[in-house]
């Protein structure tokens, strides 16, 4: 079986979209295709849609250069070969998500042509009786990270926490507050009130998207946060450099978490040894795929961390995170963004198309490849 041609498509929720709000910006989604009439789907997160369709296309391109003609084998091999030839490419950036995404496809036609669904390839559910996460069954729990229109002070307050009463009430069990751009008082004012509606037995994180740039201003904050149990503060500053997160981590029993834009296992490698960083947050796509993605569960088991991979877009990267999670033995949740509290219509309905959220867990994927199946009406309707 071989790949044959590589699509690349264009969908969202309009052609300016604040994202921060929940709606879905222009997000170019890539198909492998093969000679068998099978194919392969995944979507590039926060590159421009004109950097891919000018790289993933016919022969001449700089991606349809490497694939078209390729053998579908095991992913692990088309990662490598394309790894390979760009050795005297910077291989960061928009080349290492765009390669994500393809991987992320090619291990969708990989396990269509196995009839296995991917997480069975990866290895298998590897948690075994005496690693249980949430629960006592082995499935996939999502948290679902809040957002509000306004950052900072009592509006951002009241919408977040009724998001996570809306989402509580659902079932959901994990919750993720964001007070970013606000002051220290409000990150610690927003996570009590998240907590105190919520309860003592849900899971609480806070997200503060890279708000200091001081340690010891950090250090007081998480002081304050430890009385509400949280599950992991999550990039409290820039990632340029590992120093400052090493620092508070000497200083909190909080974990640090970091990750989103994390590209190779090189660099969180970097930020869990040198960085005291024991929540990981790989994008299956963005990181480098899942072939490099489970590369980096193997480097976080050896060292105690947890691998919970994030997600800020849709459910088409989703239904990757939740193969890694099916396999992996330190991911007790996987980012969830909730269709049900912003106003997308797009995210509502790859949301429905996905795997079901049901009790606040997903079960594990009985299908063959990633099994996320687009519906075509969603292309008629949001192509841009
Ligand atoms: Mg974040």
């Amino acid at each position: 079986m071989k790949i044959v041609r590589l699509e690349v498509f264009v969908i969202g929720d309009g052609p300016e979209i604040d994202p921060d709000k929940g709606g879905i910006e222009p997000l170019a989604c890539i198909r492998i295709h093969t000679d068998a009439g099978l194919s392969g789907l995944s979507e590039v997160f926060r590159v421009p849609p004109g950097v891919v369709q000018a790289t993933v296309g016919d022969a001449h391109t700089h991606f349809g250069r490497l694939l078209i003609g390729q053998e579908i084998t095991h992913p692990e091999r088309l990662w490598q070969h394309m790894w390979d030839a760009f050795m005297h490419t910077n291989r960061r950036g928009w080349e290492i998500i765009i390669l994500g995404a393809l991987d992320v496809a090619i291990w969708d036609v990989y396990g269509q042509k196995m009839n296995q669904p991917v997480w069975k390839l990866l290895s298998g559910a590897q948690r075994g009786p005496f690693q249980s996460t949430v629960g006592s069954a082995v499935e996939v729990v999502p948290y679902c990270t809040l957002v509000s229109d306004v950052w900072g002070g009592e509006p951002m307050f009241t919408q977040q926490v009724a998001r996570a009463e809306t989402l509580a009430a659902l079932g959901y069990l994990a919750f993720k507050v964001e007070p970013m751009m606000s002051t220290p008082r409000d990150v610690v004012e927003l996570t009590r009130r998240c907590r105190k509606a919520i309860g003592d037995d849900l899971t609480l994180m806070v997200d503060v998207g890279y708000l200091f740039n001081d340690v010891p201003t950090a250090v007081r904050v998480c002081q304050q946060l430890e009385e509400f149990n949280i599950a992991f503060f999550e990039t409290p500053f820039p990632v340029d450099t590992p120093e400052p997160y090493a620092k508070l981590a000497a200083k909190t029993n909080i974990p640090l978490a970091m990750g989103e834009h994390g590209v190779t296992r090189w660099e969180f490698l970097d930020m869990m040894d040198r960085g005291g960083v024991s929540v990981v947050q790989p994008y299956m796509t963005t990181c480098g795929g899942l072939t490099e993605a489970k590369r980096i569960v193997e480097l976080a088991l050896a060292r105690g961390a947890q691998v919970c991979p994030g997600n800020w877009s849709t459910q088409i990267l989703g239904a990757a995170s939740v193969h890694l999670a099916a396999y992996s033995p330190i991911t007790p949740f996987i980012e969830f963004a909730p269709a049900e509290v912003f106003e997308s219509p797009l995210r509502r309905e790859l949301q429905n198309a996905g795997f079901p959220v049901i009790n606040g867990a997903i079960a594990l994927p009985d299908c063959a490849g990633i099994g996320y199946q687009l519906p075509p009406d969603i292309l008629d309707r949001f192509r841009i």
